[in-house]
């Protein structure tokens, strides 16, 4: 993978609310406290520009440090650096409000002089606004607006059990009408996270004059990427299907995470999560009643946090996943798991919009979260009407070309359906030929998010007139180099490392 850049010395499933992300977001950090969304939890203080660039990468600290300049504007907005989207505060040209207006290339604003990396904007801030969905979504059009507020979708939650899947269908068509219009982030995956990074590397490799930059390769054993397939349990035909399921996946030598939903009942969900490990299997929690409401209240969030923080160490479970990817992720201090997988890359077909505009897995406060990065196999049989891998193959496609997570989420309530089963029999052996002949390493969740933990504490060292990578782990870790050619970055794996 490459990419450019430039130094001028001197310069809600179904119908729950379509996400207002932020009507107005905040600064970094700052502001976060004052939204009124974040009185469970105080907002977490921003890393320094460089320390952001050191985790993404696992490098040395910069030789030239990355800083901001001091002239930051007072509003927040897009621009861009090249053809990296952010948002945030910035000097160097005017940001747009919104994304879908012309928006101001601030490269010219950058400054390599003096051995250090000046932005013309503070890169914890963007990379930060980005992955928690700070940024501000285009406006709702007026069918979102009628149906985004409490008595729709109460009225439809209500009756949801009772609605078969087409007329869901419909009603979800109705609701998310208009969502190939949305610009941002971009379908069917959105890469700014990682196109900015690359592009500070750029400058980092330019400013400090050095041909190439080792850090600590992304995958265990110099994998190319990495991929997880989840599937979430819904109901009694959900939970009746996974024993089948499991026997579809062992066939291909797919592990994979399900997901409970605790209120269930303890009886049946003892019952189930044992049957599902004795097989190798993993289990985590899925939401606490699946009723759309987990984020809807923040005065009763912390009370239903609690009962599922109970339910995680009574089922012994280390990962969650929210009903229909609610999400807010400025109050996940009030969840004591390990990892999340509730937020996706693009959220356009997800009943609240937005996404993390990133495919890798990142840090909020203590959990580490693991997002969404390809359409569910609800969104693609039952809104876009496609029986068939083409868009899950041009997703894995985009992944591999930015050594992301490739993570799924497919539910057993809606592979009973034979059609539906085949193509995710065509999934799975896609999946078993990436991970024979293309280096993907298949894992379970749990297992990612250890090694992004272990990870996140490794670093490379001088070692002989070459680098090897320090910490724990680290003997299934590679050192990779970042190097420059022109204005292009490319990954190089050390495979003696
Ligand atoms: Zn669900």
């Amino acid at each position: 993978m490459s990419t450019t850049a430039a130094c001028s010395p001197g310069l809600r499933s179904e119908l729950g609310p379509l996400t207002p992300v932020r009507e107005s977001a905040p600064p970094g950090g700052v502001l976060r406290a004052e939204s009124g969304r974040t009185a469970l939890a105080a907002p977490l203080p921003l890393d320094s520009p460089s320390s952001t660039f050191v985790d993404y990468f696992r490098c040395l600290d910069p030789i030239a440090p990355i800083e901001r300049r001091g002239d930051l504007s007072t509003d927040e907005g897009y621009f861009r650096l090249g053809d990296a989207v952010c948002y945030g505060r910035c000097s160097g040209g005017a940001s747009a409000t919104y994304v879908d207006e012309p928006i101001a290339n601030v490269a010219a604003a950058v400054s390599c002089d003096g051995g250090r990396v000046t932005l013309p904007f503070d890169l914890s801030e963007v990379v930060t606004n980005l992955r928690q969905e700070l940024y501000r979504p285009s406006p709702l059009t007026l069918l979102q607006r009628l149906t985004s507020g409490r008595t729709p979708r109460s009225l439809y939650y209500a009756l949801r059990p009772m609605l078969p899947v087409q007329v869901r269908k419909h009603l979800q068509k109705m609701r998310l009408n208009g969502w190939q219009r949305i610009a941002f982030p971009r379908w069917p995956i959105d890469v700014s996270v990682e196109t900015l990074m690359r592009r500070v590397m750029a400058l980092q490799l330019k400013s400090s004059g050095m041909r190439r930059l080792p850090f600590v390769w992304f995958w265990p054993e110099g994998a190319k990427s990495c991929a997880i397939m989840t599937h979430d349990v819904e109901g009694p035909s959900g939970r009746a299907f996974c024993e089948p399921l499991m026997d579809l996946d062992d066939r291909f030598g797919i592990r994979s995470a399900f997901q409970l939903v605790p209120d269930a009942g303890a009886e049946i969900t003892n019952a189930l999560a044992a049957s599902l490990r004795r097989r190798g299997f993993e289990v985590n929690l899925h939401d606490l009643t699946h009723d759309g409401y987990l984020f809807q209240d923040q005065a009763k969030f912390g009370a239903r946090a609690a009962q599922i923080n109970q339910y995680a160490r009574q089922l012994q479970c280390q990962g969650f996943r929210s009903g229909s990817m609610y999400r807010e992720q400025q109050w996940y201090a009030a969840f004591e798991f390990s990892y999340d997988m509730s937020v996706p890359n693009a959220a356009h077909l997800e009943p609240q919009r937005g996404g993390c505009c990133t495919v890798m897995p990142y840090f909020v406060g203590k959990i580490l979260e693991l997002p969404l990065t390809t359409t569910q196999d609800y969104s693609l049989f039952h809104i876009l009407e496609q029986y068939s891998t083409t868009l899950w193959k041009q997703q894995i496609e985009m992944l591999l070309a930015q050594n992301g997570l490739m993570s799924f989420i497919t539910h057993p309530d809606y592979l009973r359906e034979k059609r539906a089963l085949t193509v995710y029999a065509d999934l799975l052996a896609r999946l078993r030929q990436l991970r024979d002949e293309r280096r993907v390493w298949v894992a379970l969740p749990g297992e990612v998010n250890e090694w992004w933990r272990s990870r996140s504490q490794m670093t490379v060292v001088p070692s002989g007139g070459s680098w090897r990578v320090e910490g724990p782990d680290s003997d299934r870790a590679k050192v990779a180099y970042a190097v420059l050619h022109d204005d292009s970055v490319t990954f190089e794996i050390d495979e003696a490392s």
